[in-house]
């Protein structure tokens, strides 16, 4: 694709637009970078900004790169209808990379999976590129070793990214699941699955379609595609499965990766690393031995179920990313040590009653309330669970430590957004670990 004297019209001066912008000026093209608000940006390539979304700009432009935060604007429906080319920043990038690419999304676990893969990546030898949605934009990695024909890379995509793919042809991609999310955007759930569904649009039976069973329920697909099923439920039928709590690729000569080696806890988390190793193995970018290392070194995300200390033999985790009650269910079914939960924060509108559910399911040993919707959760859970309500978040690690069981765990994971209390669900964790830290033991 050429860009040299093309006139390019960056739409949304995030991170990525900017990323876009960069490129797009450095192989010579006049670019202009439109955003509807005024942002304090240097550039050391050649790029105007434009603030507000000027028609003349979309209609006149050769090609325009749009954002993934930004809206159905009427301008870029005009340029559609004019025949102006749109494209988003990981089609773009996806045009310049030799490499084979690994490409991610799902409602939850994108993250955990993109970097688990990527370290299995990083144990083949091979340069790596690790990005997407999650850190680095795609874009960057063009023109680098990784992006050669010698190279892996690794990219989360989110369903507003796949939205603008067209010719985007990973060598192997997982959807993790789909579940109620960004609605707002969306008319409904089977038009948000149909966007995460556009990851597969260009794949092939030399490629590998990884696939959540639970995705699969329902939804028919194109046969002339490798479409490769794993289950932590059942072993049914599937490629990959959970046999004595270890991951096992029945379609790969029934490798088993032994659990004993993993950092990762929770039955989600099982369900992650057999995506990222059907991922990896069954497109044969990786070796048996590669793999297992990269599980082995692999360490959780900051945020998701992190181990951040140990008192006294109880064990404290950060799952402070988890903002809905799905993501709790999730990683808290399966937990492998008695625990006690610490919940709340500002209320995001679902039922808290898969959560009680959970509770009971698993062993609790009692639950610390936080923050605005602690009355709600309260309400939600069953009488037999015991409960608290602390006044800070310091004060709930007091409270649930005290609660613990020997060998026990004490776990953050709110199902509720942050804005109350904290900044962000990162300084949400950080308070967390600084509290678990002032423990006397
Ligand atoms: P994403 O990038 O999709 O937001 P992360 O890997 O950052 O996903 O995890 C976000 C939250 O979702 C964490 O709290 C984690 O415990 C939970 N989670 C991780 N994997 C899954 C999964 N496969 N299913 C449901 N929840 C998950």
């Amino acid at each position: 694709m050429e860009l040299g004297g093309k006139r390019v019209l960056v739409v949304g001066a995030g991170k990525s637009g900017q990323a876009a912008a960069c490129f797009c000026a450095q192989r010579g093209a006049g670019v202009v970078l439109s955003d509807k608000c005024e942002r304090s940006i240097t550039f050391n390539q050649k790029v105007s900004f434009e603030i507000g979304h000027r028609l003349d700009s979309f209609l006149s432009a050769d090609l325009i790169v749009v954002s993934p935060g930004v809206p159905k604007l009427d301008e870029l429906c005009a340029a559609d209808k004019n025949g102006v080319p749109i494209v988003g920043e990981v089609e773009l990038a996806s045009r310049f990379i030799e490499a084979p690419i690994v490409a991610i999304t799902g409602t939850n676990g994108k993250s955990t999976v993109t970097a688990l893969c990527g370290e299995i990546a990083r144990h083949t030898g091979r340069p790596t590129f690790v990005g997407g949605n999650l850190g680095t934009p795609l874009i960057e990695c063009v023109g680098t070793i990784a992006a050669s024909k010698n190279g892996i890379v690794v990219v989360e995509v989110s369903s507003f990214q796949l939205e603008t793919c067209t010719t985007f042809h990973p060598r192997a991609a997982a959807i993790l699941n789909i579940t109620p999310d960004h609605l707002d955007r969306y008319a409904n759930l089977d038009e948000y699955a149909a966007a995460k569904w556009r990851i597969a649009f260009r794949m092939n039976m030399d490629d590998v379609l990884v696939l959540n069973e639970n995705v699969l329920r329902g939804v028919k697909y194109d046969p002339a595609m490798t479409v490769l099923e794993y289950s932590t439920d059942s072993k049914n039928g599937v490629a990959a499965f959970i046999d004595d709590a270890e991951p096992v690729l029945e379609s790969v000569d029934g490798e088993r990766f032994p659990v004993a080696e993993m950092n990762l806890v929770g039955n989600h988390n099982l369900g992650n690393s057999l995506a990222a190793l059907l991922l990896m193995r069954a497109s044969k970018l990786a070796s048996y031995e590669q793999a297992r290392a990269g599980l082995r070194s692999f360490q959780p995300l900051p945020h998701r179920m992190q181990l951040i200390g140990e008192k006294r033999g109880v064990c404290f985790y950060d799952d402070s990313k988890a903002t809905n009650v799905d993501s709790v269910v999730a990683g808290l079914d399966g937990f492998p040590r008695p625990f006690v939960l610490i919940a709340g924060g500002r209320d995001k509108g679902g039922s808290y009653a898969p959560l009680g559910d959970v509770l009971l399911r698993n062993s609790c040993r009692g639950v610390v309330l936080i923050g605005e919707a602690a009355p709600l959760i309260d309400r939600a859970l069953s009488p037999s669970t015991a409960r608290l309500i602390a006044p800070s978040l310091q004060d709930a690690v007091k409270q649930a430590f005290a609660l613990s069981a020997e060998h026990g765990a004490v776990v953050l994971s709110p199902a509720c957004s942050s804005y109350d209390m904290f900044e962000n669900y990162e300084h949400r964790g950080r308070v967390f670990a600084a509290a678990v830290e002032a423990l006397d033991g």
